[in-house]
C-alpha cells in the first residue's frame, strides 16, 4: 500500500478548511493544513463577514446619534469621522477572534499547519515551498477573490475591494459603488452613514437581485433615507481617472451620464481561487471558473473533495462550515452523506436587514412551485415602534397543505429574528406550534408567532365558525 506524509491534506485556511482540519484531526486523522497568507481564518476574518460587521455597527451607532431627537434627545453634532480610528476597532475585533482561528489552536489540535501556496503535481502530491507533501486525500477550500469584470478603463485606475476597504487611512469624500449584491449594498450604506457621499451603480433594475422585489426595496429606501443615491439599470460603459478622482461613464437607455466620486469601490461578484493549483491538469473539472463537486463534495478526481467559496454555491461563511462537515463525513468517516441547501438561511446586514430561509416568491415562481403568502408589518409590532423601527415586513411562503416553504423578513435584527425559523423548518414545526407558542412581550419575535397564526386566525374567526357558535350557543351576534 502506498505511504503518504498524511492521511489529509487541507488547502486554505479559511471557514471551510479550518473546519475540515479540526474536525479530522480531532477523530485522529494524521492532517496538514496549507495557507497561502501568513495566517489563518480566511476571508470572513480577514475581509469580510468580521470586518464587514464591526464596520456596520460603528456605522449604526454614528446613524443612531444622528436620530438623536427622534428618540426625544438633544441634537447631536456629528463631527467629521477619523477612518483610522474605524479601522483600529476593526483590527482589534479580528485580533480576539484571531486567537480561535491561531495556528497555536489548530496545532493544539493535532494539526500540522504550514504557509506557502500549494500546487498539484499528481492527485496525492503538492508543491509547497519548492517540496513535495504526499496526502491520501486532499481537500480544495481555497475560497474567492473580487470579481473584477472587463469594463474598459477599470484595470487603469485605483479602485478599491473587500481587501482594502476596512484598511484606508481615511475616509473618502465621496464613493461609487460597482454593484448591488450584499457586500455593495453593506458597505454602501455604512460609507453613507459614515459621512461619505455613496452611489450605487447597479445594472438590473433592482439591488440584490436573488430576493423578491418588495423586501428588497425596504433594504432601498432604507438606504435611500440614508443619503445613498442609486443608479439602476445602467450600463457601465467606461471608467477613467480625473484629477479630483473617479469618473464613472453610463450608458442609461441610450443617454451617456457620468457619476464622480473620490474613490470606487467594486463589488460585482467573486470568482473561486483556482489559479496555480493545476487542478484541470491533473483532472479536476472546473465549471465558469469553480471547482465542480458532488453532493458528496467530491471532485472529478475520486480523492480530492472540495467546500466553500471555491465550489461557487452559497459564498457565505455557515455554508463552508456545513460542507467542511459534509466532507469530514464522507472522506474520513466514509459515510455518504450529501449536502442538502433546502434550508440555508443568509441575511444581508444592512438597516433594515434581510434575512431569508427557504424558496422566496423569486424562486418559487421559477421553478413553477404553486404557493401562497402570509405577511405581517413591523408597523404592527409594539416592539417595533418602541425602539423607533417600525419599518419592515415578514413574509412567509406556504405550500397547498399550508408548510412553510421559506419565509423572508426585512426589519432590524432580521437575522437574529430568522432563527426561530430555522430551527421550525429544520424541525418539521407545524404553523399552529409556533402560532401557540408563548413569546415574551413586548419582543420582534412576536412577529414570527404572529405570521405563523395569521391564516389560522383567519380560520377560527370566520364568518362559517361565528355560525357555527350561534347555533351552538344561542349567540346572537
Ligand atoms: C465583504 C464581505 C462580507 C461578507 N460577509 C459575510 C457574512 O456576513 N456572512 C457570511 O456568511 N459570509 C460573508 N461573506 C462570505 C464569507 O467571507 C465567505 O463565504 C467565506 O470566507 C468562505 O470561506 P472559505 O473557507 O471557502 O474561503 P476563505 O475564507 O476565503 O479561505 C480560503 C483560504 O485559502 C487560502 N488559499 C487560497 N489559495 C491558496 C493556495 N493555492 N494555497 C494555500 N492557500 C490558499 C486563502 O489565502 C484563504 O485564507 C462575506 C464576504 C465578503 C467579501
Amino acid at each position: 500500500m502506498a505511504e503518504y506524509d498524511y492521511d489529509l491534506g487541507v488547502i486554505g485556511g479559511g471557514a471551510a478548511g479550518l473546519t475540515v482540519a479540526a474536525g479530522a484531526s480531532q477523530l485522529g486523522v494524521k492532517t496538514l493544513l496549507v495557507e497561502k497568507e501568513s495566517r489563518l481564518g480566511g476571508d470572513c476574518l480577514h475581509y469580510g463577514c468580521v470586518p464587514s460587521k464591526t464596520l456596520i455597527r460603528t456605522a449604526r451607532v454614528r446613524h443612531l446619534m444622528g436620530r438623536a431627537q427622534d428618540f426625544g434627545l438633544p441634537a447631536v453634532d456629528l463631527l467629521p469621522v477619523d477612518y483610522s480610528q474605524v479601522g483600529k476597532r476593526i483590527a482589534e475585533v479580528i485580533d480576539v477572534i484571531q486567537v480561535h482561528d491561531s495556528v497555536e489552536r489548530f496545532t493544539s489540535l493535532g494539526v500540522d499547519v504550514q504557509f506557502g501556496s500549494a500546487s498539484f503535481k499528481n492527485n496525492h502530491i503538492i508543491s509547497l515551498n519548492g517540496k513535495a507533501v504526499s496526502a491520501r486525500t486532499w481537500v480544495v477550500a481555497t475560497g474567492s477573490s473580487p470579481s473584477v469584470p472587463s469594463i474598459k478603463g477599470l484595470n487603469d485606475v485605483p479602485y478599491l475591494t473587500n481587501l482594502d476597504i476596512f484598511s484606508l487611512p481615511e475616509l473618502p469624500s465621496s464613493l461609487i459603488v460597482l454593484g448591488g449584491g450584499p457586500i455593495a449594498v453593506e458597505m454602501a450604506q455604512s460609507f453613507q452613514r459614515l459621512g461619505t457621499k455613496v452611489t450605487v451603480v447597479q445594472r438590473s433594475n433592482q439591488i440584490l437581485s436573488k430576493e423578491d422585489e418588495d423586501m428588497a426595496r425596504f433594504v432601498m429606501e432604507g438606504m435611500i433615507a440614508d443619503g445613498v443615491d442609486f443608479i439602476l439599470g445602467s450600463k457601465i460603459e467606461e471608467v477613467r481617472q480625473t484629477e479630483g478622482g473617479i469618473e464613472v461613464v453610463l450608458n442609461e437607455s441610450g443617454e451617456q451620464k457620468i457619476v464622480r466620486g473620490s474613490k470606487l469601490l467594486v463589488a460585482m461578484g467573486r470568482d473561486s481561487n483556482t489559479k496555480g493549483l493545476n487542478l484541470e491538469e491533473i483532472g479536476v473539472v472546473l465549471n465558469q471558473g469553480a471547482v465542480e463537486v458532488d453532493s458528496r463534495m467530491r471532485t472529478a478526481v475520486s480523492n480530492i473533495y472540495a467546500a466553500g467559496d471555491v465550489i461557487g454555491k452559497y459564498r457565505f461563511t455557515h455554508a463552508a462550515g456545513y460542507e467542511g462537515g459534509i466532507v469530514v463525513t464522507n472522506a474520513v468517516f466514509r459515510l455518504p452523506r450529501k449536502a442538502d441547501y433546502t434550508w440555508l438561511p443568509w441575511c444581508t446586514y444592512t438597516d433594515p436587514e434581510l434575512a431569508s430561509v427557504g424558496i422566496n416568491e423569486k424562486s418559487a415562481k421559477a421553478s413553477g412551485i404553486q404557493y401562497e403568502t402570509v405577511v405581517e408589518e413591523f408597523s404592527t409590532s409594539d416592539r417595533a415602534l418602541a425602539e423607533g423601527e417600525a419599518k419592515g415586513r415578514i413574509k412567509l411562503l406556504l405550500n397547498k397543505k399550508g408548510k412553510p416553504l421559506g419565509c423572508q423578513i426585512a426589519a432590524v435584527h432580521a437575522g437574529e429574528l430568522l432563527g426561530e425559523w430555522v430551527a421550525a423548518v429544520n424541525g418539521k414545526v407545524a404553523l399552529a406550534t409556533l402560532a401557540g407558542a408563548i413569546h415574551p412581550y413586548p419582543t420582534l419575535s412576536e412577529m414570527n408567532k404572529k405570521v405563523a397564526g395569521k391564516l389560522l386566525g383567519e380560520k377560527i374567526f370566520s364568518e362559517k365558525v361565528r355560525k357555527i357558535l350561534r347555533l351552538l350557543f344561542s349567540y346572537r351576534g
